[in-house]
């Protein structure tokens, strides 16, 4: 059976990293749209790339919970049959074992060229960072999806939609596109489809089935009804 388990903010929750959904749209206290646009980010680099940083930084204060690690089982039991695809910008999928990720928003732990488009991996500030290791020339950003850019790896997630047989999203609110699109494509595909989520999502109707909880409860519960056929 090919799953995709589709992971949101809420997944990390219990990890200590905050949702933005939950704060009346805010993420740590900033609006959405003056940290996460491109426009903010030609207005006033400072600002974002601060942002980013202590996003970046404080990676080193959390782990993954018992829903990244129950999702790392489940690809150590059933291998290539499992793709992750997260809107994560964290790394706790990875730090919990699993391999078979794809940041469709891009990642935390690497910086992006605006020049070159080269992309590195990056633990430290990006403010005031020297220009781009690869050309000398650019400044490097967040390697982060803004709000008006288009996702990463699109062709590669629409493909495994179209072959999988189960669906899984966890932890997102079905507020943001094309993700929150993603079970209806899977759906027309002939996929079962499942939502594990705290509270009902926008996208709840468009599941076969929901379930409510935290995802650390959740996750390990469904994997073990997988692993038990
Ligand atoms: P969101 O913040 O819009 O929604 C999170 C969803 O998770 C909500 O429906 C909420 O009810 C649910 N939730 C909260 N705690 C939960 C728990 N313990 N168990 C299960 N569900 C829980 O998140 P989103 O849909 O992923 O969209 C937000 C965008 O913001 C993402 O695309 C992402 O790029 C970015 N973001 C990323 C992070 C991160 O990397 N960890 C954190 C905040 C925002």
């Amino acid at each position: 059976m090919r799953i995709v388990v589709l992971t949101g903010a809420g997944i990390s929750a219990e990890s200590g990293v905050p949702t933005f959904r939950d704060a009346d749209g805010l993420w740590e206290g900033h609006r959405v749209e003056e940290v996460a646009t491109p426009e903010a980010f030609a207005a006033d680099p400072h600002t974002v790339q601060r942002f980013y940083d202590a996003r970046r930084a404080s990676l080193a204060a959390v782990g993954p919970n018992a829903a990244h690690v129950a999702l790392a089982e489940l690809e150590r039991a059933i291998g290539d049959d499992l793709l992750v695809v997260t809107q994560n910008i964290d790394d706790l999928h990875e730090r919990a074992g699993s391999t078979r990720v794809v940041h469709m928003h891009g990642e935390l732990r690497s910086a992006l060229c605006s020049y070159c488009g080269g992309r590195h991996r990056w633990d430290d500030d990006l403010v005031d960072a020297d220009p781009c290791p690869g050309c000398g020339l650019g400044t490097l950003r967040p390697d982060v999806v803004w709000f008006g850019e288009v996702p990463y790896h699109l062709d590669a997630i629409i493909e495994s939609l179209v072959a999988c047989d189960l669906f899984v999203s966890v932890g997102t609110s079905g507020a943001v596109y094309p993700a929150a699109g993603f079970v209806q494509q899977a759906r027309a595909f002939g996929a079962r489809t499942l939502e594990l989520n705290l509270v009902p999502s926008e996208g709840s109707p468009f599941f076969h089935e929901s379930r409510q909880g935290r995802a650390g409860d959740l996750v390990p519960v469904w994997v073990r009804e997988v692993l038990a056929g």
